[in-house]
């Protein structure tokens, strides 16, 4: 599409929901629901620290990174089966199904279980099977992308690829995620030179709470192909140049940088600007059960917030679907589709 129709602003919440969406940047763990953990919990045998689904809630008002991480894993200490992974999985996609998420490239945290004595094919299939399960029935197309811990170890790193690779054929990637500050991209360079050389798509949380330094090192010492946040880049003038060059991919999570305190006001939030810019950004809901909202959450309390149009929208939207990992033929047939409820919007 060469000029974006005008759509009457009142309609733009609606077009925000209905427009054909890909999802890059979403943690599974972050994706469980106070009513499942109580669930699991249940059907496991688990105690929890909470009396109350309210009570767990309630905990979730975070200060920074790190007090969010604290709750989070304790929320996924009640993952114990193959079925309660692919129960996660599909609770959340059929969340994804209802804002319009085709296609969706979902972070897993091994190591957040295998820690606890959970076996990686428990982990890796239970997914795996939810993803297919839901292309079939939904037709939602989905992708796993395994993510290491930053505060562990590289060797911890290095023994979970190793564990995880008789399960190649279920992931297409790598990711970094946890603690940025004291974790820099550095100290993951040989786990993730060997993840090129095996033909894993490569990602990395960087530039959260995190220098610009560690947006630099994830591109050039761990060769990445996308940034996850990326929203301090801002910092750095031969950085922002760099990063509309060669149009790399940030993953930006308005709810989570502004519950995590990186941002004081969704107003202030500079994803308007890096658009503006010619950065290739996007809209990614990162650990939705705790932030406050899905991907579609994200998109219209940022669009209110920041007095953000159409033309946008459907920059970020485009965006998403390009800069997935799926194929060239599958982009251009989801694009199509964006085009079409774009049309169909600026004729109603
Ligand atoms: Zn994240």
């Amino acid at each position: 599409m060469n000029t974006v129709p005008a759509v009457d602003a009142s309609r733009l919440p609606q077009l925000l929901r209905a427009m054909p969406k890909a999802e890059l940047h979403m943690h599974i763990e972050g994706s469980l629901e106070p009513e499942l953990i109580f669930a699991l919990a249940q059907r496991n045998q688990i105690p929890l620290a909470y009396d109350s689904v309210e009570a767990l809630r309630a905990a979730y008002a975070f200060t920074d990174l790190q007090s969010f991480l604290d709750i989070y894993y304790a929320g996924a200490s009640v993952l114990l089966h193959e079925q309660d992974f692919y129960d996660m999985a599909r609770a959340y996609l059929d969340r994804a199904v209802a804002d319009n998420v085709v296609h969706t490239e979902i972070f897993f945290d091994p190591q957040t279980h295998t820690e606890r004595g959970v076996a990686m094919e428990t982990v890796i299939n239970g997914l795996y099977r939810a993803c297919r399960d839901a292309q079939i029935e939904q037709g939602i197309s989905s992708s796993l992308i395994l993510s290491f811990l930053r505060h562990l170890s590289e060797e911890s790193a290095l023994q979970t690829l190793d564990a995880a690779l008789p399960l190649r054929d279920r992931f297409i990637g790598v990711g970094l995620d946890s603690s940025e500050l004291g974790n820099p991209p550095e100290k993951f360079t040989r786990v993730f030179e060997r993840c090129k050389q095996l033909g894993l798509r490569l990602v990395a949380h960087a530039g959260e709470e995190g220098p610009p330094a560690y947006i630099w090192g994830a591109l050039d010492v761990l060769n990445v192909e996308r940034i996850d946040h990326g929203v301090q880049s801002e910092q750095d003038a031969l950085l922002m140049q760099r990063l509309v060059k060669e149009q790399i991919p940030l993953t930006v999570c308005p709810l989570s940088n502004l519950k995590l305190c990186v941002i004081k006001d969704l107003a202030d939030h500079n994803l308007p600007r890096l658009l503006a810019a010619g950065l290739k950004v996007m809209i990614n809901s990162d650990d939705p059960a705790y932030f406050g909202g899905y991907v579609n959450e994200n998109y219209t309390q940022l669009f209110a917030a920041t007095g953000m149009g159409a033309p946008e929208a459907y920059q970020l939207a485009r965006n998403s679907l390009e800069a997935s990992f799926a194929s060239q033929a599958q982009k251009q047939e989801w694009i199509a589709r964006l085009d079409e409820v774009f049309r169909e919007y600026a004729a109603a």
